[in-house]
């Protein structure tokens, strides 16, 4: 008995002197008021934030540890709501879905993780993959391998020949017949069966390919591709096991039917009318934009064989198009979800959005908040992440300059820590 009071009291002892971090911030955004505030001190033990001060405070204990960010701007991790983190852009990309292994795909994908997190995106919406994607989260919590928090979609969910179905464009004898287990749904059962094979595989939400798309071998980049009671059997299915749903839409009518159907997000938004925009409102349905693709795309069409031939027409239409619509859904009123479509371009140039999204007219405060606040509450992670504030994960990041003076410094961020532990400094 006395010995174990004796471990309870050193267990105790232990705890109390548990090394804390006295981060001295010169300024600091308040993502939930909008505000730069200046001179504060931010306290982190155990991967949490314990506590925001007023000036440069320090403290008694000699173990901990100061760091020293009075040059520059601090603020919350940053949340990308769209990345693919499994793959990355190059001219071969659609020859290595026939020659790439899982292993191989899992050796890429922690590069590109570890790229996310220096850039400061502490936290990503991983929109589909193989299922990689699954493990490569498991083991980035585990410590195994650095990179942001992933919360995952896995395999994204099209119609057969829809844009994310996984045997477009090969030739018929290995096209085969892939069905729900391999997330190509026909009909409301099948619908139904995909999600639940989504919880099964371990994913975290569930996406889906509401039109066609740019990047797939397929003609139409815009056509609608599910009916408005199969993305209805996939949000009330997905609605049972926590999920929420994002959609691909490039297309008007696909979106429409998306937004009906219940979904949460619609990425890309391209062709979006103005009758949509209001919609997206009213069933309060964000926009994730993704700009950094659509003119990532356009840039690499004009290259001769980059993608394949019937990709360059759908890329040089709809590429140009997205940061003009982005433009007039802020000012129509449309809830704004910071997202890039990481893996379309390079993995590490997220920050580059920020710039593109006060380019289109949206102040840089609210491109802040956009990756922070509102993608944190989408993620329903909105009582630890999004915010500096005690209680909340030790998710901080920081940058040379003032982004609401000067946004390209959203493209170099220089600080980065993850639950607590530095890794940028
Ligand atoms: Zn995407």
């Amino acid at each position: 008995m006395k010995s174990l009071l004796r471990i309870l009291v050193l267990l105790f002892t232990v705890t109390l002197t548990a090394q804390s971090t006295y981060l001295h911030c010169g300024k600091l955004i308040d993502t939930k008021s909008g505000k730069v505030l200046t001179e504060k001190t931010i306290v982190v033990s155990d991967g949490k934030i314990v506590s925001v001060e007023n000036g440069y405070t320090k403290s008694k204990n000699s173990k901990d540890q100061i760091i020293d960010l009075k040059s520059k701007t601090v603020m919350p991790g940053l949340i990308d709501m769209h990345v693919h983190i499994e793959s990355e852009t190059n001219p071969k990309s659609y020859l290595e879905e026939y020659t790439l292994n899982d292993a191989d795909v899992a050796f890429n994908s922690i590069k590109y993780a570890e790229i996310t997190l220096m850039s400061g995106f502490t936290t990503v919406r991983d929109l589909g993959g193989s299922g990689v994607n699954v493990s490569l989260r498991n083991a980035i919590n585990a410590n195994k391998v650095k990179g942001p928090r992933i919360f995952t979609a896995e395999k994204a969910l099209a119609t057969t020949g829809g844009h994310a179905d996984p045997t477009n464009g090969s030739k018929k004898s290995i096209m085969g017949n892939p069905g729900p287990k391999e997330g190509v749904v026909n009909g409301v059962e099948d619908a139904k069966k995909a999600v639940r094979q989504r919880y099964k595989n371990g994913a975290d939400l569930i996406k889906i390919t509401a039109t066609g798309g740019v990047l797939s071998v397929a003609k139409s980049g815009q056509n609608p591709q599910f009916t408005v009671e199969e993305i209805k059997a996939i949000c009330e299915t997905a609605k049972d096991y926590g999920f929420h749903v994002a959609a691909h839409a490039h297309g008007d009518e696909g979106m429409q039917r998306a937004i009906l159907g219940g979904v949460k997000t619609i990425e890309h938004g391209t062709l979006m009318s103005s009758e949509t925009m209001e919609l997206m409102k009213k069933h309060d349905v964000y926009l994730v934009p993704t700009i950094s693709a659509g003119k990532f795309v356009t840039d690499k069409a004009k290259i001769p064989n980059y993608y394949p031939a019937v990709i360059v027409p759908k890329a040089l239409d709809i590429g140009p198009k997205i940061q003009d619509m982005f433009g007039r859904a802020y000012k129509a009123g449309v809830g704004i979800a910071f997202g890039t479509d990481a893996a379309v371009f390079y993995h590490g140039d997220n920050g580059k959005e920020f710039g593109y999204m006060v380019e289109a007219g949206m102040p840089a405060m609210e491109a802040i908040q956009s990756a922070t606040v509102t993608n944190a509450m989408i993620l329903k992670m909105d009582n630890q992440l999004g915010q500096i504030k005690e209680g909340f994960i030790a998710d901080i990041i920081a940058v040379d300059d003032d982004p609401t003076k000067n946004i390209s410094t959203m493209e170099n961020v220089t600080f980065v820590m993850k639950n607590g532990v530095i890794y940028k400094k």
